[in-house]
């Protein structure tokens, strides 16, 4: 049997391993001058004011949330088709969640359903103080949308563009900032660019991205100017609030500053298996991914979805007969609220029909930029045949 071949990896070159060493033969290998310049080319990269790096996007979304001025007691809105990180950050805030359903062509949550919860929660009279959009798959939600509802209702918004890292939305990059309060980039290795672990706060705010910054490390400052007395001594540092230990490593941060030299040419590399895809898998009875248009992907995944009505196989025989050729397909997402823990919240099935409708059918195919055109090959025949038995 060939090797299977993943869904999403790394791609890792001698530059990355050499910039590695380097700092490891280095003074600091933890808390060095590799963090600010890593949060550096982040600004360079999406044009944001500020970035704060993080240990991972999990926590990165837990002091966006808490930036925004989530709370006990509060409530924060996202899409039920992410990964549970983007709803738990409310939990750990002692916040309430709902989810907005999807739209049925981008996947990404609705602009119009979102337009309509708001209406009812308004008269209901518990609206949400942050609503945190992710850009599935790397194509950005409707950013202008989301900022007209922000605007008319007083949420914050966090975009979760964990998956957009170097995709466009209105010609500018994810992560600008343009339409939103703040933006979360993740770098888990299977996303677009990798620090092993790691993530990132992006906002044009400097009092936001103080206070994520502050919060990263226990809530403590070594800025007399910040203190409520003078300082002790040489040694002083006062705790403003509580905090984490939420810190990326200057051994990570120059691995992400090395990735990021290559980012285009990720995304460029990504856009060929694109193509090749939606070549090659056209006439099979599938719906193929659809670009809005003012948006420009990432492409960290590329979804399928069966066509119900031409396939007669279950949804789960076609996933079990590609993964038995060893291709690791994957279906992102889980509906969050279809969760045992979520529905032990109180959440039921039917919540978002879209949703679950796509819960149904998605099937995410293997997309990164060193996957082989051999491979993918491979990925296309277990396709045509997993489609072609009946
Ligand atoms: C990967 C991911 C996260 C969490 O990222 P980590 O860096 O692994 O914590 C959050 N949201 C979405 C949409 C993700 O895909």
């Amino acid at each position: 049997m060939e090797g299977m071949i993943p869904y999403g990896r790394q791609d890792i070159d001698s530059a990355d391993i050499d910039a590695v060493v380097r700092v490891l033969k280095s003074e600091f290998v933890t808390q060095g001058p590799e963090i600010p310049a890593f949060e550096k080319k982040l600004t360079e990269l999406t044009g944001a004011a500020h970035a704060v790096a993080v240990c991972n996007a999990t926590a990165a979304l837990h002091l966006a949330c808490l930036a925004a001025g989530l709370g006990k007691g509060g409530l924060l809105w996202t899409s039920p088709i992410s990964f549970v990180a983007s709803s738990n950050c409310a939990l750990y805030c002692g916040a309430d969640v709902d989810f907005v359903d999807i739209d049925p062509s981008t996947y990404n949550m609705s602009v119009p359903m979102l337009g309509k919860k708001l209406e009812q929660a308004k008269k209901a009279g518990r609206l949400p103080q942050v609503v945190i959009p992710v850009h599935l798959a790397g194509q950005s939600c409707d950013m202008k949308g989301v900022r007209a509802l922000a605007d008319r209702y007083g949420f914050k918004v966090i975009e979760d563009a964990s998956h957009a890292v170097g995709g466009s939305y209105g010609g500018r990059r994810v992560g600008s900032c343009e339409y939103s309060d703040l933006a979360v980039f993740s770098f888990h290795p299977v996303k677009i660019v990798t620090t092993g672990e790691g993530g990132a706060v992006l906002t044009h705010s400097p009092e936001l991205a103080r206070k994520v910054a502050l919060l990263r490390s226990h809530g403590i400052t070594r800025d007399s100017a910040l203190m409520t007395h003078e300082p002790d001594g040489a040694w002083y540092y006062q705790q403003l609030e509580l905090g984490f230990n939420y810190r990326i490593t200057d051994l990570q941060a120059v691995l992400g500053q090395s990735q990021l030299r290559r980012i285009d040419e990720f995304v460029a590399r990504r856009r060929e298996v694109r193509d090749r895809y939606d070549r090659e898998l056209a006439r099979l009875p599938l719906t193929l991914p659809m670009q809005a248009p003012e948006t420009e992907s990432a492409w960290h995944l590329y979804v399928v979805r069966l066509r119900r009505d031409l396939v007669r196989k279950s949804h789960r025989e076609v996933f079990d007969a590609i993964r038995a050729k060893n291709i690791g397909v994957n279906l992102h997402y889980i509906p969050i609220y279809l969760q045992p823990y979520y529905q032990a919240l109180g959440f039921k099935k039917g919540h978002c029909p879209e949703a679950e409708r796509y819960y149904a059918e998605a099937i995410s195919l293997p997309m990164y930029s060193a996957l082989a055109p051999s491979d993918q090959d491979r990925v296309i025949q277990a396709l045509n045949g997993a489609l072609a038995e009946r």
